[in-house]
């Protein structure tokens, strides 16, 4: 192999990682605050609602008021809002 052609194939590499991960990125994206009301922007940021969470044991898909789990999103019962699976915020709750 070349190097000329070694570096074509890191390039290819990179290309199709990144690839992989833009579903991740869209994921994450549906659970941020995009068509969020004014109020519901304010509860989050009156909660310290945080994404990721900084405690991996506190996510909200451990949280008693996270429901419905689906691709990473989850709808809170407390914000009325789409969040990260893996976000957390100050009202949250072990579930039982
Ligand atoms: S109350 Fe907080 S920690 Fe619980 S699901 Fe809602 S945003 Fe997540």
């Amino acid at each position: 192999m070349t190097a000329l052609s070694r570096r074509n194939a890191l390039r290819l590499a990179v290309a199709i990682a990144a690839g992989s991960a833009a579903p991740a990125r869209a994921q994450k994206a549906s659970c941020e605050a995009d068509g969020l009301t004014p109020t519901q922007q304010a509860q989050r940021s009156s909660l310290h609602y945080t994404d990721p969470a900084p405690n991996k044991a506190a996510t909200c898909s451990a949280c008693a008021f996270f429901s419905e789990p689906a691709g990473g999103c989850g709808k809170c019962q407390i914000l009325g809002s789409a969040v990260s699976a893996g976000a957390h915020c100050d009202s949250w709750s072990k579930r039982s």
